[in-house]
């Protein structure tokens, strides 16, 4: 199985079937709110 993790707070962001154990870097709700707000 493969995880999502959020590459600024490190928190598990989902799950998804792989036949390799992975791990993706994504963003979490969270911290995708947060940088839009320090974008502006
Ligand atoms: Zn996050």
């Amino acid at each position: 199985m493969g995880t999502i993790i959020c590459q600024i707070c490190t928190n598990t962001i989902d799950h998804f079937e792989n036949e390799k154990v992975s791990t993706l870097y994504g963003q979490c709700t969270c911290c995708d709110k947060k940088q839009k707000k320090a974008y502006k």
